[in-house]
This record gives structure tokens, C-alpha cells and sequence, in this order.
């Protein structure tokens, strides 16, 4: 059994122009021991995705389908029990540190206060606190612990709220666009400090980012999602090297040596986005692809197996030219 298991999960928004959905139809398996990257434009609903996994949807959000956590759909689970699931097994990190913080509560209160389901001493989960700061790279983590978040430069609270993330001992860890809002030195630091939590996650990763780079730099596989739609998903060496869908062959195709140069932002595609209202036939990304002929405007593509390793794609001609 996958650690992670969507089905046909989808999101729709109730919204003043009528129901939005965001995120349509996706199958996706996430394993034990995997770094799964989510790559997509702004607006092609990664964030709803994740808010799904993490049984974080605002109120005006309507899931459907399976999304199951060893086995148990999180979708019809008391609001309890999806309490107690957060910060207990499944932790987050996010662009802005401050959700994760508290402003009014030192930084060591609250690296306490992260650690309430394990057993052991206030000065246990001091001394572990600074344990984990330090794996962060955090310097002086006992004069850190006295200070409130305000304090701390942007890097610093992002480290912080990684190395709370890792107290709680997650078991699944998700990183929605975790460097976003940083400068690019500091970025590369924060990226050190996730590809390092890898050995701290005992289970699984999903990193959110529109950053091609970022990607197959800490991920093995990757998932491209577009319009609400995963288009294509796999080990990243076989993705980034041999892209089998329009759009994924489009964002590499602006970066001559692939992944060696570094993609800090998704390349510019001509045409735009369709808009999340529901009804839709054919393949979302058909009026923008030079590719496109007479099914993709009139049936959605369906979901093709290539090669062994798990590999799937939604094209309609992938499956043509097969
Ligand atoms: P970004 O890269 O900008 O973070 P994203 O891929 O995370 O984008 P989402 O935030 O999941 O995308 O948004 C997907 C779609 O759902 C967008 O059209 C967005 O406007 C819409 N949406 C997101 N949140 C809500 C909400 N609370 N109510 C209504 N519509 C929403
Ligand atoms: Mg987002």
C-alpha cells in the first residue's frame, strides 16, 4: 500500500462566478521513502491539491473521490480526527513562515510546544529543539529560542519553521513553495536544509514550487500539473530527460541543457491558462499546442501507462504516435 493514494480526487470552489474547480480527476500514488516535486503555473491548483492532503480546505471547497493515508480516506474523516492528523504525522511548510509561527510566542516556546505528542521534559524538548536548529544550520540556536519570529530575518524564520516541521516527527512532510518568498542566496540555503530533511522524514516528501531547478534538484519524482490536471507524472530522470507531454516538453524546451541550467521560473508558454469553471472537453492544455488535432478539442485524453517505472501521461498524442 502507497503511503499516499489520490483517486479521481477533485476540488471545487463555490465562488460568486459560479463553482471553480481546481483540481480535476487526479490519480497519484506518493511512496514510503519518496521526494515527490509538484510543478505547475500559478493557478494550475497545486495549492489546493496539497490543502486536500493536508485536510486544510477553506469552507467553500468541495473535494471528491479517494485520498487515502495508509489506506484511510482523508476526505471523510471527522474533523477530529483530521486535527489530530496535522502536526501528527503529516506536517507542512509553507511560502510564509508566520503561519507556522506564532508572533507572540518565543521561538523555544513554540519548538516546545511542537514536540506536545511526544513524552519527556520541558528541558528534553528544549535540548532537542536545539538539536534540530542546529541541523538546520541555525548558529547560536540557545539565544535564538528566547526570540519571537519578528526578529529573525526571513531565512532564519524559514529554517525554523523546517526544523518545527521536523520535530513533530512527520511522516509525510509538504513544502508548498517553501522558497518563494526569499532572496536567491538565501534561497539555496533553505533548498540545503530541505534536501537534508530527507534523512530526518521517515516516509515521504512533496515539494510545491514552480521551479524546474529546484525540482530535479531534490525530488525523484515529479508530477506537472496543469489546469487542475496532472499531465504528466514519474521518476524525474525519465521526465526531465525524454518529456512525453506538449506542455512538460514546452517548460524544458526554453533550457537548452535541461536541468543543468537553472529554470527559476516556469518559461513563458503562449496563450493562457482556461478558466477553472467546470465544464471543459478535451485536453486543457489543446489551444495552446502546436501538436493539437481532431480528438484533443472533444475528449479528454485518458491516463497512459509508458514504460515500467510508473510513467503516466495525458496526451492524445502520445497515445497516436505509440
Ligand atoms: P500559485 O502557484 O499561484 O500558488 P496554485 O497552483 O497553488 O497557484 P491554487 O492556489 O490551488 O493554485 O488555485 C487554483 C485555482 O483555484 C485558481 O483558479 C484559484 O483562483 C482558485 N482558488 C484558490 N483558492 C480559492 C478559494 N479559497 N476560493 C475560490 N477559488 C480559489
Ligand atoms: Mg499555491
Amino acid at each position: 500500500m502507497a503511503l499516499l493514494e489520490m483517486h479521481n480526487l477533485s476540488v471545487t470552489y463555490a465562488s460568486d462566478k459560479g463553482p471553480l474547480k481546481a483540481v480535476r480527476q487526479i490519480s497519484l500514488q506518493v511512496e514510503k521513502g519518496e521526494v515527490l516535486g509538484l510543478v505547475g503555473e500559478s493557478g494550475s491548483g497545486k495549492s489546493t491539491l496539497v490543502g486536500a492532503m493536508l485536510t486544510l480546505l477553506p469552507p467553500n471547497a468541495q473535494a471528491s473521490g479517494q485520498l487515502l493515508y495508509h489506506g484511510q480516506d482523508l476526505l471523510a474523516l471527522p474533523e477530529s480526527a483530521k486535527r489530530r492528523l496535522r502536526g501528527n504525522g503529516i506536517a507542512t511548510v509553507s511560502q510564509d513562515p508566520f503561519t507556522a509561527l506564532n508572533p507572540v510566542i518565543t521561538i523555544g516556546k513554540q519548538l516546545v510546544a511542537f514536540q506536545h505528542h511526544k513524552p519527556g521534559s520541558k528541558a528534553d524538548k528544549l535540548n532537542h529543539a536545539v538539536k534540530m536548529l542546529e541541523r538546520v544550520g541555525i548558529s547560536d540556536p540557545q539565544g535564538r529560542l528566547k526570540q519571537y519570529p519578528h526578529e529573525l530575518s526571513g531565512g532564519i524564520r524559514q529554517r525554523i519553521a523546517i526544523a518545527a516541521a521536523l520535530l513533530t516527527e512527520p511522516e509525510l512532510l509538504i513544502a508548498d513553495e517553501p522558497t518563494t518568498a526569499l532572496d536567491a542566496t538565501t534561497e539555496m540555503q533553505v533548498v540545503e536544509v530541505l534536501k537534508a530533511s530527507r534523512q530526518l522524514v521517515d516516509g515521504a516528501i512533496i515539494f510545491v514550487t514552480h521551479d524546474l531547478h529546484l525540482v530535479s534538484a531534490l525530488c525523484d519524482k515529479v508530477a506537472v500539473m496543469y489546469a487542475g490536471e496532472i499531465v504528466e507524472a514519474g521518476p524525474i530522470g525519465e521526465i526531465f530527460g525524454s518529456p512525453a507531454h506538449p506542455y512538460t516538453r514546452a517548460l524544458l524546451a526554453c533550457d537548452p541543457e535541461r536541468i543543468e541550467v537553472a529554470t527559476r521560473e516556469l518559461p513563458f508558454i503562449a496563450g493562457s491558462v482556461p478558466m477553472p469553471s467546470v465544464h471543459r472537453v478535451g485536453c486543457p492544455f489543446q489551444p495552446r499546442c502546436s501538436l493539437a488535432f481532431a480528438p484533443c478539442g472533444s475528449e479528454t485524453p485518458p491516463e497512459t501507462l509508458l514504460g515500467e517505472k510508473g510513467r503516466t501521461v495525458r496526451c492524445h498524442k502520445v497515445n497516436a504516435d505509440a
